[in-house]
């Protein structure tokens, strides 16, 4: 694989503007961020929202409100979280998909402690309610591994037709509860995939150059941005998330691939074929 998509995740719903105050937050902030990206060679965002507050919310109106400028403004593919908030219900985590129909939303696949301090739920029924709620609306599921039992619960519901083949993945790796971010946590998790589905990876923290350099090595995608990492080098603050997608890029062509267009990112994903199945 030559063409590599950079997915960036600018906000996510945990970094404060006190770990990097370079940080989108509101509508307009995210919007020129990622239109930023998109020039840097981004070719899917994938979106969280912030309240007035700054903390992490499933707020449909505030995904509206941000998708619309990013449609405005650059063919990047839309992907949304349908995590953005712990406390959030199983209906408020799916209802801005049937408004806003991403081409991507997260998916992730099964439940976990978070970061020691709380539980990330996504129940048997929720995950069957999302993956078939995704089916009906044709938005293609990126399938969010933080740990190797989640890709066998991706088994399971590809089994039972809620998850359909070939599948995406995004290897989350380095959160405190999963997996921590190696390049053998990395090479295990990809042997288990099935040969047809396509797959990224990130690292937080310090895995964030090794899992991306095993993954390019590996023939996968890459997601970088602040969601995930909030320094660019130990002890540096990134000033934006265009820096993050820059220097992937960068990378990228020095293994002699290039960043993915959106357009090619759309092919290698196999989103927008006619019919609204995706
Ligand atoms: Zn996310």
């Amino acid at each position: 694989m030559s063409k590599v998509i950079i997915t960036v995740a600018p906000t996510g719903a945990w970094p404060s503007k006190k770990d990097n105050p370079a940080i989108p937050f509101t509508p307009k902030e995210i919007a020129e961020d990622v239109l930023a990206c998109w020039k840097a060679g981004a070719a899917m965002a994938h979106l969280h929202m912030r309240d007035d507050n700054g903390q992490g919310t499933m707020c449909k109106e505030k995904f509206k409100e941000t998708v619309a400028l990013i449609r405005e403004s650059c063919d990047i593919i839309i992907n949304l979280t349908t995590s953005g908030d712990l406390n959030a219900t199983d209906e408020t985590r799916m209802e801005h998909l049937t408004e806003i129909v991403p081409e991507v939303a997260s998916y992730d696949c099964g439940t976990m402690n978070w970061s020691h301090n709380s539980v990330f739920y996504n129940t048997p029924p929720f995950l069957e309610k999302l993956g078939n709620h995704m089916r009906e609306l044709g938005v293609k599921p990126e399938v969010e591994i933080f740990d190797a039992g989640m890709v066998y619960n991706s088994f399971h519901y590809l089994k039972l037709g809620v998850l359909k083949a070939p599948i995406h993945y995004q290897f989350v790796l380095g959160v405190p509860g999963g997996m921590d971010a190696t390049v053998k946590n990395l090479v295990f998790l990809q042997s288990l995939i099935p040969p047809d589905a396509t797959w990224s990876a990130l690292g937080v923290g310090r895995g964030h150059i090794p899992i991306m350099l095993t993954a390019l090595a590996m023939g996968g995608h890459v997601r970088v941005g602040m969601e995930d990492n909030v320094y660019i080098d130990k002890g540096v603050l990134a000033n934006g998330n265009t820096q993050f997608v820059e220097r992937a890029a960068r990378i990228i062509g020095e293994v002699n691939k290039t960043p993915a267009t959106p357009a090619e990112a759309r092919a290698i994903l196999g989103l927008g074929k006619p019919g609204g199945d995706k």
